[in-house]
């Protein structure tokens, strides 16, 4: 599949999880906080080359690539370069390419896994448990009523259907990002540069 196939057959799975989270969002009452960053803040996120094939292709055609390898190498903080704090001090901030970001940053807060005795746990941050309590409930009612909502393996397994290699390396965040950007640097250095999409 090349690479252009690849970056919609993710972004399909993209769509359709946006529908769900927000349609999870609406029936619960659970949002992120205006401007609240920290859970890009972690130096330890890990995220697999094929979330990011999309960001990846962006910055490719955007002619940023070489630029942003650069970045990814010197990065020695762990945490995502897409991050934007407000202040570089600072707690808050915001994605940086929020339309790109990759399939953890849009699960997280909002999908359920298994805990050890395969029980459906929500992944959500302490913000959410502590300031929204009553959404957070909602949310917890709806697993006991085995509601549909998303999950971090069905998501996973969905990129794994689109490419199996690179939706199954387990990277720190900004490893990730650059292994995409190499995907995408390695399959156009021998074939005609994609034109420009244009901005949906
Ligand atoms: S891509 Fe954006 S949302 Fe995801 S961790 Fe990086 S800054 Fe946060």
């Amino acid at each position: 599949m090349s690479i252009i196939r690849k970056v919609k057959a993710v972004e399909r799975v993209f769509a359709q999880l946006e529908v769900e989270t927000k349609a999870l969002s609406e029936s619960t009452g659970m949002h992120c906080l205006a401007g609240c960053g920290r859970c890009c803040m972690k130096p330890d996120i890990h995220a697999n080359p094929l979330e990011f094939l999309p960001l990846a292709f962006s910055w490719f055609i955007e002619g940023k690539a070489d630029e942003k390898l650069v970045e990814l190498s010197s990065n020695t903080s762990g945490i995502c370069l897409v991050f934007k704090p407000v202040h570089l001090s600072d707690k808050n901030g915001s994605c940086g390419d929020y339309v790109h970001r990759g399939l953890i940053c849009r699960l997280f807060g909002y999908a359920t896994s298994r805990d050890k005795n395969g029980e459906r746990k929500l992944v959500t941050c302490n913000l959410i448990k502590t300031e929204q309590p009553a959404a957070y409930q909602a949310a917890i009612d709806m697993i006991s009523n085995k509601d549909e909502m998303p999950s971090f393996i069905n998501y996973y397994q969905r990129l794994s259907q689109i490419d199996f290699r690179l939706a199954n390396q387990m990277l720190p965040i900004n490893e990730a990002i650059k292994v995409a950007l190499h995907e995408v640097m390695k399959h156009y250095s021998y074939r005609r540069l994609p034109r420009k999409r244009k901005a949906s």
